[in-house]
């Protein structure tokens, strides 16, 4: 089964603190019961040194040993942990805790023994006897033998020292613990709040609400570009939804017209209504042509947003002039006149598409001119742009209709009424084409005087991408 996010963090933030918890107090537990038993053992050697000087304090130079004091102080010893031996300069037992309470002794060895396991120390202790020379005035009187267990060891006090400081770290460990996964539970939330919002947004999107937008304010740097990534989207389908939509309406609009008229001809004839005359069977067949002719542009448009550009290097010059020569027979007919003029430039970018961009402005150019009118079109370079214009001396074009003429389908009424056989799609594909080469297509018109259309794009086009 796959872990949410949410839990894996909280794991991970949990995990992450508990060992740091744990480090620090197993760390901190071992260097304090270090020091303790450092302490601890230096008290032991001090002490046993102490007794002994204790007991040597207990000899009089003329009444000798006061036994009494030394039980005293040896029973005092024993209680401590410390078993006494006294010794006189003759080597005569002056007292001795074990002959005296053997009994009493062996308990408070065996008690020792068992606190010291229970605290598993890894340093084993052993019951050692120390020799101390006994002294009086600077003369020897004796020795003394302490037995106790070394190198340290711990009372009922101590023991419950170092068992209330275990508690104490289980505790703090305990409590760092709890903080720890409420910390990670709400650490992890905080991260995964704007990815399940982000989430939640895509999914509206392919749902199909393409309104919708992420939130582009998030505070993380890779959330923000995320969120970001989701508008971007969101905006391009939302764009290209909008384009379908009003693709469909247009062509279903185009489409109308002509199959109308077709539809009534064919009906006025059939019913017997008209007779199916040559002049009515041409204008049923130019409608028919008009579909066809809106069909292959169709297509062209749909190969150019969808294909790949293909460069090769050519001179746009010659280019210009090779198609020209196929408009040579409208020309005629309209008995215009076209120059073709400019310098050599060479450029790299898809021929075949160029050549349909050049086609597409001079049939324009040929079909809103007035008869007998002038076309020029120029090549030139300008800086790292090839720059090519196509001007002609026709109907113009209005200053609303310049907004609209590169979208498709748009017929001016005046190109509308002349019958000039366009279909509105010529300028939108010559705009794609040079769009996708990373250049431009401009106008400047003025109605009754003419239009120049001029495009500019990189000589060299790979450079733009
Ligand atoms: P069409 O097939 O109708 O020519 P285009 O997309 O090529 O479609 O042109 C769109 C419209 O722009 C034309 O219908 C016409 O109104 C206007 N237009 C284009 N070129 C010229 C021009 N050289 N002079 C005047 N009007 C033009």
């Amino acid at each position: 089964m796959k872990r949410s996010l949410r839990t894996q963090l909280s794991l991970g933030f949990a995990t992450i603190i508990l060992i740091t918890v744990a480090l620090i107090s197993l760390v901190s537990n071992f260097l304090i019961t270090r020091e303790f038993e450092n302490y601890m053992a230096n008290q032991q050697k001090k002490n046993s040194f102490e007794i002994a000087n204790s007991v040597s304090m207990q000899y009089d130079g003329e009444t000798g040993w006061n036994v009494d004091y030394i039980h005293g102080l040896g029973m005092y010893a024993l209680n401590d942990g410390y078993i006494v031996k006294v010794y006189d300069q003759n080597n005569a037992v002056v007292w001795d805790a074990e002959s005296h309470d053997m009994e009493y002794c062996h308990q408070m060895m065996q008690g020792i023994l068992e606190r010291m396991e229970q605290l598993k120390s890894e340093k084993k202790g052993q019951f050692i006897t120390q020799s101390y020379e006994l002294q009086h005035d600077g003369t020897e009187i004796g020795w003394a033998e302490i037995t106790y267990y070394s190198p340290y060891y711990f009372d009922e006090n101590a023991f419950d020292f170092v068992r209330s400081l275990n508690l104490i770290l289980l505790v703090i460990g305990s409590i760092a613990l709890i903080g720890a996964v409420c910390a990670g539970t709400v650490l992890a939330s905080r991260i995964i709040k704007p990815i399940v919002q982000a989430k939640k947004t895509a999914d509206r999107i392919a749902e199909g609400d393409y309104s919708s937008r992420a939130d582009g304010t998030a505070k993380t740097q890779e959330l923000k570009e995320l969120n970001t990534s989701i508008n971007n989207m969101a905006e391009q389908i939302e764009r290209q939804e909008a384009l379908r939509k009003q693709l469909t309406s247009d062509v279903a609009h185009e489409l109308r017209t002509p199959l109308t008229n077709i539809s009534t001809q064919l009906e006025v004839v059939l019913e017997g209504i008209f007779d199916p005359t040559e002049e009515r069977l041409q204008g049923i067949y130019e409608e028919i042509q008009r579909l066809s002719v809106l069909v292959s542009e169709l297509e062209k448009l749909q190969q150019i947003e969808n294909n790949v550009i293909e460069r090769t290097e050519f001179d746009l010059l010659d280019l210009t002039r090779d198609t020209a020569r196929a408009f040579e027979v409208e020309i005629n007919k309209k008995g215009l006149s076209l120059n073709v003029l400019g310098e050599s430039v060479q450029v790299f970018a898809d021929e075949r598409k160029m050549r349909q961009v050049i086609s597409n402005l001079l049939s324009n150019a040929i079909k809103y001119s007035f008869e007998n009118g002038k076309i020029d079109i120029a090549v030139k370079r300008c800086g790292d742009n090839a720059v090519l214009s196509v001007k002609d001396d026709g109907i113009g074009i209005s200053e609303e209709d310049k907004q609209l003429i590169f979208e498709r389908f748009y017929r001016s009424d005046k190109s509308r009424n002349r019958k000039t056989g366009g279909v509105g799609i010529g300028l939108t594909i010559a705009n794609a084409i040079v769009k996708a080469h990373g250049g431009t297509i401009t106008v400047k018109s003025e109605e009754g005087k003419g239009s120049i259309f001029t495009v500019i794009f990189p000589a060299d086009s790979r450079k733009t991408f």
